[in-house]
């Protein structure tokens, strides 16, 4: 075995010295510490044996210093004491030291304790210091270390603000390299996020892309894409960059058309640590954002949020003076569905039929979960024919379907905003359209666009419930 002995005592070195010749050890000696980590940097010793107290950097320094070069992480470093040493024992539990040893032993025992220390076997990785050859190197790459994590960590205050995190990150490369292309990904459980900027290929090839880098990908319920992607499918591989938080795979960077690879790898590497709880820190906001907005069992927004979306569409069409339009919907004799096959087959159906919502929807359209089995849609930038094709495909799908072995059907009610003043209005309006559609045998959708509603709505309520059915209401699902 390789052993470094550092002690400022001459007697001391010469005591050791002894000893480990008689264990068989190939002996490098130092006079101090900052001698140590230069020497240990050319003979890469597997074991240190280091006095504490000595002039200049004491034993507990060089250990903190040697620890933190990767190739000696392995390595057993044995600190000597001596009778007046005091040592705070956080120090001494920190310092990455393997053993305290006392000076004051008789010779027999230290002996003894050297051995013991000397059959672990311990290892050194001199491929793992890069380009670090001196002590000055050392002390380079942990200011530059610092410096690069500080600037990083700096973001983790706007992390409400992804989108601003990821490109504050962008320019942050664009420093250190030319770059064509970037792209960011992070991946949680309930959602992947990808931001490109640049890359010009299409959102699931670059996806794709990436995430075959990982080891094991995460595969969250959900992506969404920021930033514009391109047509091509063909195209170079983009050098990608895989960030960890804790064993798992958390993100990736990607980059293209690098001018200085090697240099933008160093930052990142030198980075990584701050990198990586930056993207932890994403992603639980991120999954903490879905985990208030969005409904557990059918992913659809919670009653919450998508009353949130309603008002917010609202005021936005009453000011550029659009209409938009409103649609809730029921799954019919889901009571029965319950009672005969159980509330587990009655979970596995809404969530059947929130998949179906979703891949439903046209652009512009946003869904949610409003209460047990209903579900309301609000349809944004469309005309009322893509509406009706959408409601009408809805319910085709819905009936066609199997669920395990059961089958179901909706209703549902439409209408568009136009004539009322508030959100509240236009739900009531439509729910009022679905309870018409209940009436009138089920598996349809009851539409009223614009004013007719208004009109016909303020008729039918001065009518008995029996005669509410007038066929010019009724869009019968089945057509
Ligand atoms: P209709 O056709 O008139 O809509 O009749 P229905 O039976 O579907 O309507 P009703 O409102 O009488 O019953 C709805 C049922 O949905 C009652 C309730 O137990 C059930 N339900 C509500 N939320 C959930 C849920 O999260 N999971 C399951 N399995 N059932 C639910
Ligand atoms: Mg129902
Ligand atoms: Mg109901």
């Amino acid at each position: 075995m390789n052993v470094l002995i550092v002690d400022d005592s001459k007697f001391w070195r010469m005591v050791l010295e002894n000893i480990l010749s008689k264990f068989g050890c190939t002996v490098h000696v130092a006079e101090n510490a900052l001698d140590g980590i230069e020497r240990a940097l050319k003979v890469f010793p597997e074991a240190i044996i280091t006095d504490y107290n000595m002039p200049g950097l004491s034993g507990l320094q060089l250990c903190l210093y040697l620890r933190s070069i990767p190739a000696f992480s392995d390595v057993g470093i044995a600190v000597l004491t001596g009778s007046d040493d005091v040592i705070n024992e956080f120090w001494a539990i920190n310092s990455g030291a393997t053993k305290f040893i006392s000076k004051l032993l008789p010779k027999d025992e230290l002996e003894r304790e050297l051995k013991n220390f000397l059959t672990v076997r311990y290892a050194v990785h001199p491929e793992r210091s890069g380009y670090i050859r001196s002590v000055y190197d050392v002390l380079e790459q942990k200011m530059r270390t610092e410096v690069l994590n500080k600037k990083i960590l700096s973001l983790v205050q706007y992390a409400r603000d992804e989108s601003y995190v990821v490109g504050e990150l962008k320019s942050f490369l664009s420093f250190f390299s030319r770059l064509e292309a970037v792209a960011f990904t992070l991946v949680s459980t309930v959602e992947g996020r990808l931001y490109n900027f640049g890359f010009p290929f299409q959102k699931n090839v670059l996806k794709q892309k990436i995430l075959e880098k990982f080891e094991k990908p995460l595969e969250p319920s959900a992506w969404t894409y920021y930033g514009a992607y391109g047509s091509e499918i063909l195209g170079d591989e983009p050098e990608v960059f895989v960030v960890s938080y804790e064993g798992n795979e958390i993100g990736a960077l990607a980059f293209y058309g690098v001018a200085e690879l090697r240099c933008l790898y160093s930052v990142l590497n030198d980075s990584y640590e701050s990198l990586s709880l930056l993207f932890n820190t994403l992603n639980m906001i991120r999954e903490l954002k879905v985990a208030s907005s969005v409904d557990n069992l059918t992913g659809l927004l919670n009653k919450k949020e998508i009353l949130r979306f309603l008002e917010e569409v609202h005021s936005t069409s009453n000011a550029q003076r659009t209409n938009y339009y409103v649609a809730m919907l029921d799954i019919d004799n889901f009571k029965k569905i319950n009672d005969t096959y159980g509330h587990l087959v009655g979970d596995e159906v809404l969530r059947g039929v929130g998949r179906i919502v979703r891949e439903t929807l046209p652009q512009g359209a946003v869904a949610g979960r409003y209460g047990g089995e209903e579900f309301t849609i609000v349809f944004t930038r469309t005309k009322k024919e893509i509406v009706m094709e959408t409601m009408e495909r809805i319910l085709e799908r819905v009936r066609n379907a199997s669920f395990g072995e059961v089958k179901c059907t909706l209703s549902g009610g439409v209408v568009s905003s136009a004539t009322y003043t508030s959100p509240t209005e236009v739900l009531k309006a439509a729910d009022d359209l679905l309870y018409l559609a209940k009436k009138s045998g089920k598996d349809k959708v009851v539409y009223a666009f614009i004013d007719e509603a208004d009109r016909e709505l303020a008729r039918l309520k001065n009518e008995s419930p029996e005669r509410q059915l007038t066929q010019e209401y009724v869009q019968d699902g089945h057509n």
